[in-house]
């Protein structure tokens, strides 16, 4: 099946639309939450739309630990219904987008002056499967010490009492959310980048009967007509709140931050991912390989700076640095091995006398006078069904009955009937591709981003066989070719930040390579030389913002 066309080529007949037509529903904000509403709404049969301010998943939806998971932490704080819900979503979501949502071996070591005994993980980890429904071949097995330290030699033995095997999967955040996002797109839905909304207009009964916007690239405002709309702007939910005249008053966001670094994986070669004790604070982190790196995480801190701008502070990196050592004593990390960060912001709700660990991720709905509908808290994971209630409240501010389809909808490029099915995909595309010297990583690589419409960009690297010399090139120019057409990529940024993560998962290759990247992306999009120069500069304060730590440092010796 060809891939939809969803191209910032087309922006100007998108926005024609956004101005000429009314809207059943306008969604603000392109994070996950957003996203899996305007999918939601759309299979239900509303015409939709959705504005982002930035890129999508600029937001937190593309800095969290990349985790579809059931949350065992929350157990914990006994919030047996939240672990019950993220918990079967894992599998309906993997089911739905199993390119992008991998399963991942999972090790709870149990050590001296852990947060969890033996008897208490083989209860929660029990419990665990059994809330979540858990399949027979993915549930948890108990490990004495030395099967635990066999399987992983990196582990400290000293303190080591025994360890827990369960699964989890592993994604990344804003790969799932561009899928979700595309997906909304071939069903209709009208879903654009870099467009903020700043207002709102009302009847002479107070609702709202329309959103205004400014084109972010051109100044231009307008007004998107829409029946209902939706505020699902993540950690600026608030915000759009006081944009309107008749806000809900009372409960307000607390925001906390979230950093994770990344090592190289020869320094950290983990042989799975593990869940540890931080051991200082009775906290827990995650160190996850993933190709070619391992990256570990995370911290959670009251955050009240600027909230476009969270960063990876010295003291986050060396709190991560030295509970890994701690866990992981051979592996001696040391600053210079951080090759990358990322900082997040989690949207909560606010509780009086909670640290922001113990504050619930459980998500709610705001129902303003307006008619303003604005959905905070939540996870990654539990997006469809946050998605699902959102919509729920939409359709009965239109007063129709419609049935949600998110269970069964596949997403993106997805569709692949068991984990068999897409690694057979893999083999057999390696075998296609030789005579056109794409590498088998290549081949990996883009399945794992794209799926099935790895096809589009195969038979796009052949036809340019004759046309680009360089191998490295022509595949490059091939997958940003697709992201052009295809995931409505606008700036440099959204291409080597988000639609690839290769700002965190590859900084280093990528030093060599953004400048040629950022000049095949110009030719492609008819950048005179200012532009291009500023999707440079651009895209190298991105490498300044992950790596500020290394300058605090500098600064303070
Ligand atoms: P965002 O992704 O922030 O999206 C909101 C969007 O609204 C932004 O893109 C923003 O640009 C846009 N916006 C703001 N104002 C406007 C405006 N005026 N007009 C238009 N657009 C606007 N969950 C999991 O399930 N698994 C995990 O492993 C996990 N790990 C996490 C780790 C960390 C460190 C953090 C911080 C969170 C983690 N979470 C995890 C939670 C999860 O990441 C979040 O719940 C989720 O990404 C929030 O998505 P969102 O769409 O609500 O917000």
């Amino acid at each position: 099946m060809q891939p939809v066309r969803y191209s910032n080529k087309q922006r100007k007949e998108y926005i024609q639309e956004l101005k000429d037509a009314e809207f059943d529903l306008l969604v603000i904000g392109g994070g996950i939450t957003g996203a899996g509403i305007a999918l939601d709404a759309s299979l239900r049969g509303l015409k939709v739309a959705l504005v982002e301010l930035k890129d999508f998943a600029w937001g937190t939806s593309s800095r969290s630990t990349k985790l579809v998971h059931g949350g065992l932490r929350y157990l914990k704080q006994f919030e047996l219904g939240l672990v019950r819900e993220v918990g079967t979503e894992r599998a309906i979501v993997h089911r739905n987008a199993r390119h992008v949502v991998l399963p991942e071996r999972m090790l709870l070591p149990i050590v001296e002056g852990g947060s969890l005994g033996k008897f208490m993980s083989s209860i929660g980890l029990w419990v665990y499967d059994w809330l979540a429904n858990v399949d027979k071949q993915e549930r948890r097995r108990m490990l004495s010490k030395s099967k635990t330290a066999e399987l992983e030699p990196l582990l400290r033995k000293d303190i080591l009492k025994g360890g827990g095997l369960y699964y989890e999967y592993r994604t990344d955040d804003a790969r799932l959310t561009m899928e979700i996002i595309k997906t909304a797109v071939a069903q209709g839905a009208i879903c654009l980048n870099y467009l903020k909304a700043v207002d709102f207009t009302y009847d002479d009964k107070g609702s709202i009967t329309a959103t205004v916007v400014v084109d972010v690239p051109t100044g231009e405002r307008f007004a998107i007509k829409s029946k209902t709309q939706v505020n699902a702007a993540g950690p600026w939910v608030d915000d759009v709140r006081g944009l309107d005249d008749y806000p809900v008053r009372g409960k307000h966001l607390f925001l906390t931050k979230g950093v994770h670094l990344v090592v190289p994986f020869d320094k950290l070669p983990l042989e799975q991912a593990v869940y540890f004790d931080v051991l200082e604070d009775n906290r827990m982190c995650f160190a996850i390989p993933r190709d070619t790196i391992t990256y570990i995480g995370t911290t959670d801190t009251a955050y009240k700076a600027d909230i476009a701008n969270p960063k990876a502070e010295l003291s986050d990196v060396k709190y991560i640095l030295a509970a890994t050592n701690r866990m992981f004593p051979t592996a001696n990390l040391e600053l210079k091995d951080v090759e990358s960060t990322w900082a997040g912001l989690r949207p909560l709700i606010h509780e009086e006398g909670k640290s922001p660990s113990d504050i619930s991720r459980k998500d709610e709905i705001f129902m303003a006078k307006s008619g303003l509908i604005s959905i905070a808290g939540g996870k990654l994971t539990g997006y469809r069904k946050m998605a699902e209630r959102t919509t729920d409240k939409v359709c009965e501010r239109l007063g129709q009955k419609l049935a949600c389809k998110t269970a069964e909808q596949i997403l993106g490029g997805g569709d692949f009937d068991s984990n068999e099915a897409l690694q057979d995909f893999i083999v057999q595309r390696i075998g296609e591709v030789k005579q056109v010297l794409i590498p088998a990583q290549k081949i990996k690589s883009w399945t794992y981003r794209y799926g099935r419409d790895t096809d589009w960009i195969i038979a796009r690297a052949f036809e340019l066989y004759n046309k680009v010399e360089d191998p490295e090139r022509r595949t490059e120019l091939a997958e940003l070719q697709y992201c052009i057409a295809h995931e409505a990529v606008y700036r440099l940024n959204d291409y080597l930040v988000r639609r690839t993560g290769r700002l965190y998962f590859d900084l280093a290759r990528l030093q060599k390579q953004y400048l040629w990247i950022a000049e095949l992306m110009g030719a492609e999009l008819n950048w005179d030389e200012a532009r291009l120069q500023e999707e440079i500069s651009a895209f190298e304060r991105s490498i300044h913002e992950v790596l500020a730590f290394k300058e605090e440092l500098h600064s303070s010796s």
